[in-house]
């Protein structure tokens, strides 16, 4: 159900090999990206993945190899006249550091693109329908930093007679179902 691109996967300096933090998720006709570090979008092309329906950044905190490639970023979809509406997903503490970013470059309160500020907060990030986004705080270091779970929605409820025809421990079955509608992100619509 999910593609994923590791478009870098270096710690705060980069390798000739390993660019900065950057990770692209594509779920049906959604593409997201998750931490942006300098050079991402040169990764992108390299990826063959471009910028089209880009339209949502998740940010696991504000240090600068997660966060300083989109202001390169930002700049190219302007020069692509893109007129999608950037979310950008983060922490109180991650945000801030982000409206700073782009009020020394651009002016406070003034962006290449139009953008919108999501401040997360434990639980449901993005609800799609056919896939749902959770987030849930980590420590590093002293930032407010967040991890992200993608969790696919079962399409079809599993009937306990047929299980038992087939010989499945239906323990089993019961935590793998609640993990793929998404326990981790606080929905528990699903059943066995
Ligand atoms: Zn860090």
């Amino acid at each position: 159900m999910f593609a994923l691109t590791f478009l870098g996967t270096s710690a705060s300096v980069p390798s000739a090999e390993r660019n900065h933090p950057g990770l692209l998720v594509e779920a049906g006709s959604h593409r997201i990206l998750v931490d942006c570090g300098e050079g991402t979008q040169r990764q992108l092309l390299r990826a063959g993945a471009g910028f089209r329906r880009l339209d949502r950044l998740l940010l696991t905190h504000g240090h600068f190899d997660h966060v300083l490639g989109i202001p390169g970023l930002f700049s190219t979809l302007r020069l692509r006249r893109s007129s999608e509406v950037m979310t950008i997903h983060g922490s109180p503490g991650t945000l801030d550091v982000i409206v700073r970013m782009l009020a020394g470059l651009w002016g406070e309160g003034k962006a290449p693109i139009p953008i919108e500020f999501a401040s997360l907060t434990e639980g449901s990030v993005i609800d799609a329908g056919e896939f749902a986004v959770g987030c849930f705080p980590v420590r590093h270091r002293k930032t407010d930093s967040f991890g992200f779970c993608f969790e696919s929605k079962a399409r079809r409820h599993l009937r306990p007679d047929r299980v038992d025809a087939l010989g499945v421990r239906t323990d089993l079955c019961a935590a793998s179902c609640a993990r793929q509608v998404g326990e981790l992100c606080g929905r528990q619509n699903g059943r066995c």
